[in-house]
């Protein structure tokens, strides 16, 4: 039963996705599908009644009721350190959504699609991959994620797995530090990776920027000055500088 939108979800797995995020599958009775990119609110309430909101992007797509959500704590914060340190199976959440009709791909969609995540912003990102991947679609699809480092890269290993395989293109790049043998620059996003990871402009991509504000700030305005319409660049900001 609903109550003003929220959904009572009970948490069924929590699983370790990097030193300092955990993915969260939830179970939502009468959950009404999602399609990829969306978001849900999490609502948390504490004994005194207390209440605390935040936004979690769904990793998951399609009418299944089990959702998934992946988190990356933020030292200091009010909710994500509780979710990736404290929940267990068992536990219940308020959950409302699925949220946002704009930072969404479905299959049949505009093509070629170019997906640019930084850190958790991959979460929303990885939805629509998958999406494309079951639709048939993965080879108009490339994706970029930066990292700090190999270690805080959430979905590694589903990733590793589409490489090679006619599956998603995905690119790497790494901002403090690369594994061994790596041989492409470390750092932030720049206009010379950007150019070399990304689909062309001239191809008319749609792209899907996510991450934290000042890297999505930072990616769409470097896009436009490579040659990418504004209008083609859809940004998702989760917080933060
Ligand atoms: C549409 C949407 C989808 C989102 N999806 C995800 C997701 O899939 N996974 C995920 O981990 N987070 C996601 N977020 C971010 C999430 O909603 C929270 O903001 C985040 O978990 C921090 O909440 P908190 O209560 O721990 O920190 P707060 O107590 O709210 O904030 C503590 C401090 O951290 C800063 N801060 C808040 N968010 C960030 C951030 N993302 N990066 C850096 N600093 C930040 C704040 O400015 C503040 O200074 C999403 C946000 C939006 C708007």
């Amino acid at each position: 039963m609903t109550v003003g939108g929220w959904r009572p979800g009970r948490v069924v797995e929590a699983l370790p996705a990097t030193p300092s995020a955990r993915i969260l599958r939830l179970q939502v009775p009468g959950w009404p599908g999602n399609t990829a990119g969306q978001h849900v609110d999490i609502r948390l309430t504490a004994e005194d009644g207390y209440q605390a909101v935040r936004s979690y992007s769904l990793g998951s797509y399609g009418p299944a009721e089990t959702i998934e959500l992946a988190v990356d704590e933020i030292p200091d914060g009010e909710v994500s350190p509780y979710l990736v340190e404290d929940v267990l199976p068992g536990d219940e959440l308020e959950v409302k959504g699925p949220l946002g009709g704009y930072f969404v791909w479905r299959p049949g969609g505009e093509a070629p699609v170019q997906l640019i995540a930084g850190g958790s912003g991959i979460v929303p990102l990885m939805a629509m991959v998958r999406a494309a991947t079951d639709a048939g679609a993965a080879a108009s699809v490339r994706l970029l994620y930066s990292v700090r480092t190999a270690a805080d890269a959430i979905y590694r290993d589903e990733l590793d797995g589409l490489a090679g395989n006619g599956g998603v293109g995905v690119t790497w790049r790494y901002t403090r530090a690369a594994p061994d043998g790596w041989t492409d620059p470390v750092g932030r996003l720049d206009d010379d990776a950007l150019r070399a990871a990304t689909w062309e402009p001239g191809r008319e991509p749609i792209v899907y920027v996510c991450g934290p504000t000042g890297f999505v700030e930072h990616v769409a305005d470097a896009l436009v000055g490579l040659g990418h319409p504004a209008a083609r660049i859809r940004t998702e900001r989760f917080g933060g500088a």
